[in-house]
């Protein structure tokens, strides 16, 4: 049944903003390709209002005892939680996700990091050194100030609160521009947040496409550190924002990660993982296991026994709780049927290569489960990020040969090893060159880990209690504390 379409506006001061320009963006259920909402499209003039008025917020929320913030943070969390359904429906319907991944992604994943850095508000502190010839010098860690917070589409809360409960914990106002294709969770997120407690100008909520808004607002010379999450692509522009007004930057950017199985794996986990890798979320996850590495000995029986795990798949809209979910938009749907087009001359492919059949799936952007098999490492499949259920498979016979391989993209941001040699585990992690390496699973929500992405994957530190440093500055005194004898 037709939903009325919803209308969502920015939030901005702990109040809805409709913005000045009289412009909108449509925003569309990846499932049904129906109209879900619409919200506004922020111009210069609401940028500068609302970068103004988290200069304000900052003020009141750097002064708030830490003590105070861990508490509205921990409230924050709790809501959170206890609204986790009507937060999961939202997100399904606008991200198109299962139920069971928008209520593991609030419950488990965003609340559960309100919760950590809840936990850390009050445990920030300096150093104090003694310093040669009568000074005694101590650091004071304070808030980098008005923090900008861009949002990719796949996961708004999901992906948002790993730097929005750092960057408030340690005493930071937030905007936040979520993506024009998925932002209702987040506007519905900053209503939740100002009910809780959070002061008004603390978090902001700027709406827009990316081109526009998104561009005006990474420009603003107001901002005083972007913390962005999205394409390589996108990131390249922003960092040229930041050089030229030397802002404070943490980038998040894609992926092409390498999932190396060897011979000695325990192969029915494997496979299972290599499933849930690319295939999870229609592979629109940063972290996905786009590139299957098989060792040769047990490369066909592999991918027979994938290609017949592969078929299982169930496919279907929120409701359906399916592994796969919808495209996010037909343009994402259409560029990831042109890679499969392409790849289709370099590559044998073994199962999927379309749109899916299931007359219930005709309006929505789905695409079939894909599998290539003998891809080349210097085919396109092997080296773009497609960010769709695609997946390259390739053969290796070495150890050796599989670093080489796994290591050969300019991506950095996350790969798998599968072996039951403890060594031969250690090894691969220590040679892959990427922020994070899964050994005998894929997926960690490990939340309490701090970790970097490599290469063109990013920087910055993600998680864990050292990201709390990447929104604090830190400011030596030295106090002459008697008489300076130089060479002494
Ligand atoms: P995207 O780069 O197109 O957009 C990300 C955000 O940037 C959106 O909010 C968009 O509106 C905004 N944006 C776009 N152009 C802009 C501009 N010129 N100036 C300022 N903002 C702009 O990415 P996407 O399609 O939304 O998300 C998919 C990408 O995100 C994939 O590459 C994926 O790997 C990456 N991603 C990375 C991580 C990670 O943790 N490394 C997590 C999720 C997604």
């Amino acid at each position: 049944m037709q939903q009325t379409p919803m209308k969502f506006d920015m939030w901005v001061h702990g109040e809805w903003y409709a913005g000045s320009g009289g412009g909108s963006v449509e925003v569309t259920n990846p499932a049904t390709a129906e109209l879900l909402a619409t919200v506004p499209e922020g111009n210069q003039g609401d940028v500068d209002r609302i970068i103004e008025s988290s200069r304000e917020g900052l003020k009141v929320w750097r002064s708030t005892q830490p003590r105070v913030r861990a508490q509205i943070l921990y409230r924050i969390a709790e809501t959170l939680k206890a609204r986790a359904e009507e937060f999961a429906t939202l997100y399904s319907l606008n991200s198109g996700g299962s139920i069971g991944t928008g209520m593991w992604t609030m419950n488990d994943v965003a609340a559960r990091r309100f919760e950590y850095y809840a936990g850390l508000a009050d445990k920030i502190r300096g150093d104090s050194f003694s310093t040669p010839n009568q000074y005694l010098s101590y650091t004071l860690r304070e808030p980098v100030g008005v923090t900008g917070h861009i949002v990719p589409w796949n996961g708004p809360l999901w992906i948002g609160s790993r730097t929005i409960a750092p960057a408030l914990a340690a005493g930071n106002s937030v905007v936040v521009k979520p993506s024009s294709a998925a932002p209702l969770t987040m506007l519905k997120f900053a209503e939740l947040a100002s009910e809780c407690g959070l002061p008004p100008g603390v978090f902001n909520v700027v709406t827009g496409r990316g081109s526009t808004t998104g561009n005006l607002f990474a420009a603003h010379r107001g901002l005083d550190g972007v913390y962005f999450t999205g394409s390589t692509h996108t990131g390249r522009q922003i960092l040229n924002h930041a050089a030229h007004n030397n802002m404070r930057t943490v980038m998040e950017l894609g992926g092409k990660s390498p999932n190396i199985v060897f011979e000695d794996a325990d192969m029915e986990a494997a496979l299972d993982g290599a499933i849930l890798a690319i295939f999870a979320n229609a592979g629109q996850i940063c972290v996905a296991g786009s590139r299957l590495l098989v060792q040769d000995s047990i490369h066909d029986e592999f991918v027979d026994r994938l290609v017949a795990k592969a078929r299982q798949i169930t496919i279907g809209g929120p409701e359906a709780n399916a592994l796969m979910g919808p495209l996010i938009t037909a343009r994402q749907r259409d560029q990831v049927l042109e890679h499969i087009e392409r790849a289709k001359s370099v590559a044998d492919l073994v199962i999927g290569g379309g749109t899916p059949n299931a007359p219930e799936l005709q309006n929505g952007f789905f695409v079939e489960p894909t599998i290539f098999d003998g891809v080349p490492s210097d085919a396109s499949l092997c080296r773009e990020e497609i960010f769709g259920p695609v997946l390259s498979v390739s053969s290796f016979k070495t150890q050796e040969e599989a670093i080489t391989m796994a290591n050969d993209t300019e991506y950095g941001l996350a790969s798998a090893v599968w072996t039951q040699d403890v060594q031969r585990a250690h090894q691969v992690a220590a040679a892959l060159d990427a922020g994070q390496v899964y050994v005998n699973h894929y997926y960690t929500a490990a939340f309490e880990v701090s970790r970097t992405p490599y290469k063109a994957s990013g920087h910055g530190v993600s998680e864990g209690p050292d990201a709390i440093f990447e929104f604090l500055r830190q400011k030596a005194v030295s106090i002459k504390i008697g008489e300076v004898a130089w060479g002494d």
